[in-house]
């Protein structure tokens, strides 16, 4: 069976350690294994990476975007292997790993804007004779560390503006599909990514904090669940190092009396149940805003969630695919399980899906719950499955209080027709992506993702404008060219205008 192992500067390594299983969700069965490097072989990635820094860092950014630009190409020309892999590994349908690389190469595509982007501020005169500028330097040897979800999109959001801002960088993908995201690391290699630039190593815990306690590593960039977050946040601050660490989430979509209903009910089935609801934007509660809503609503969901397509996500024209391991089917069976105990009526239950051929797949079907209520923990807690939670209220109003409650903050959106609610949400709602008749509201590449409260442990959103600021230190440089050479005398009092 094919080991997965590292790439450190430059090489893929050959394997000699710890091994874990990568299975194939639609069919239970192990198709590779892939390595857990140990701490020894995260310092020697660290060690490439630093060692690459100097000549790096010095190139002109010009220069390091036209790695950028051949790199896109490649991931372009690679697409249909990327896919099949992202989907075989993961799950997900062919369609979504297809959405997902697009969203990953918009990345590369904004990250390529680096010269304009580290072009700096200038003040000429900012005192008699004076200028004064900031320009924007690498920061040095970054990690990243990603979720099993976006095996190709999330390492994307990551190394390819670190890389342009000048940095050298070590990612640390998710063992459970670490296939395509390796694959992508070697394209960036074969655009001229010089050695030790980019560095992966596939591992778990061992190598992650290896990484949190090197000194050499100076900002680290997470995502994934929101304990892990928030340990990878304490701890790497506690060390000095700059995190931006993004957890878990609970998505809430308000539907008001007013929405239009039928491109409501479309937009959550794909919210809710596309990728199995394992996104961070997924939508996991309806607050429906009275009883006709939420009536109406569900009477339109539930013959549709009984005719999602599930099946192979390899195979083309699904709706749903297969959850990632046996062990997280069996969390969202629980879910389910402490839904009913607990007063929720499931309206839908996917619990005793098959899927003809795929007996050992980790499959379910949709599910929907009503009357569900915030002190049940299928309401408080994220699932991250295909489980659909409705929650009833009277009033918008109700509504707002509700998710600003939440521990969580990522994404959320409200359907209606009438713009000033729409306005009052997004100016009221304590959540970090807010949509307006948009279920996931995933900002462009161009501006910045990350979420509120308990979704986000760090001052800065994930790549975009806020990205190139994780990525680089400012320096102010002020300058003066005094004409006479007669002494000046000294200045005891601060320097004012
Ligand atoms: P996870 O937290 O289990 O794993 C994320 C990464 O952390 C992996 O690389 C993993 O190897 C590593 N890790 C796991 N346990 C660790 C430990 N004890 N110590 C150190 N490192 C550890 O998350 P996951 O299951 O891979 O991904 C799903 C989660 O990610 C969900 O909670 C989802 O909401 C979240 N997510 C958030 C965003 C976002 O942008 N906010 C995006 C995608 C996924």
């Amino acid at each position: 069976m094919t080991v997965i192992t590292h790439l450190i500067n430059g090489e893929r390594r050959q394997p000699d350690g710890r091994t874990t299983p990568v299975f194939n969700p639609a069919t239970g069965q192990a198709i590779r294994q892939v390595e857990l490097a140990s701490a020894a072989t995260v310092q020697e990635a660290i060690a490439a990476a630093k060692a690459a820094l100097p000549a790096w860092r010095n190139l002109p950014p010009a220069k390091r975007a036209q790695v950028l630009f051949r790199f896109k190409q490649l991931l372009e020309e690679h697409q249909e292997e990327i896919v099949q892999l992202i989907s075989e590994e993961h799950g997900k349908t062919r369609e979504d790993a297809a959405g997902e690389l697009k969203r990953g190469i918009e990345n590369v595509e904004y990250a390529s804007a680096a010269p304009e982007l580290l072009k700096g501020e200038y003040s000429r005169n900012a005192g008699p004779g004076i200028d004064s500028w900031s320009d924007f330097h690498a920061v040095g040897v970054v990690a990243g560390i990603t979720p099993f979800n976006f095996p190709a999109m999330v390492p994307l959001w990551m190394y390819p503006l670190a890389i342009a801002c000048g940095n050298t960088f070590v990612l640390k993908p998710s063992e459970r599909d670490p296939s395509s995201t390796l694959l992508i690391a070697s394209l960036f290699q074969q655009a001229g990514l010089p050695a030790g630039v980019l560095n992966v190593v596939n591992g778990d815990k061992e190598a992650v904090d290896a990484l949190i306690e090197s000194p050499d590593v100076k900002a680290i960039s997470f995502v994934g669940s929101t304990p892990i977050a928030e340990y990878i946040y304490s701890e790497g601050t506690k060390r000095g190092k700059r995190v931006q660490a993004l957890g878990g989430a609970k998505n809430h979509a308000v539907v008001m009396p007013d929405a239009d209903l039928d491109n409501t009910v479309s937009a959550l089935m794909g919210a809710a149940y596309g990728s199995c609801g394992e996104r961070c934007m997924a939508i996991s509660v309806a607050v429906c805003v009275g009883d006709a809503v939420a009536d109406a609503l569900i009477a339109r969901m539930t013959p549709e969630i009984n005719a999602l397509k599930i099946g192979a996500g390899t195979e083309c024209g699904l709706d749903m695919g297969p959850l990632v391991t046996a062990a997280h089917k069996d969390k969202v069976t629980g879910y389910v399980d402490d839904g009913v105990a607990s007063g929720a009526k499931l309206v839908v239950d996917g619990r005793s899906l098959r899927v003809a051929g795929h007996e050992e797949g980790y499959f379910i079907g949709g599910c929907l719950f009503d009357r569900v209520t915030p002190d049940m923990r299928i309401y408080k807690e994220e699932i991250f499955g295909p489980v659909l939670c409705v929650v009833r209220v009277d009033s918008l109003e109700r509504a707002i209080e509700l998710i600003n409650a939440h521990e969580y903050g990522n994404g959320t959106c409200i359907f209606t027709r009438d713009g000033e609610a729409a306005r009052h949400f997004g100016n009221e709602i304590e959540v970090g992506m807010v949509g307006v008749n948009v279920p996931l509201p995933v900002p462009v590449a161009f501006h910045s993702f990350g979420g509120w409260k308990r979704s986000l442990f760090g001052d800065l959103h994930a790549y975009g404008p806020d990205g190139v600021r994780f990525y680089t230190r400012r320096k102010t440089i002020t300058q003066r060219w005094p004409k006479q050479k007669a002494q000046e005398a000294s200045q005891f009092a601060f320097p004012s205008h």
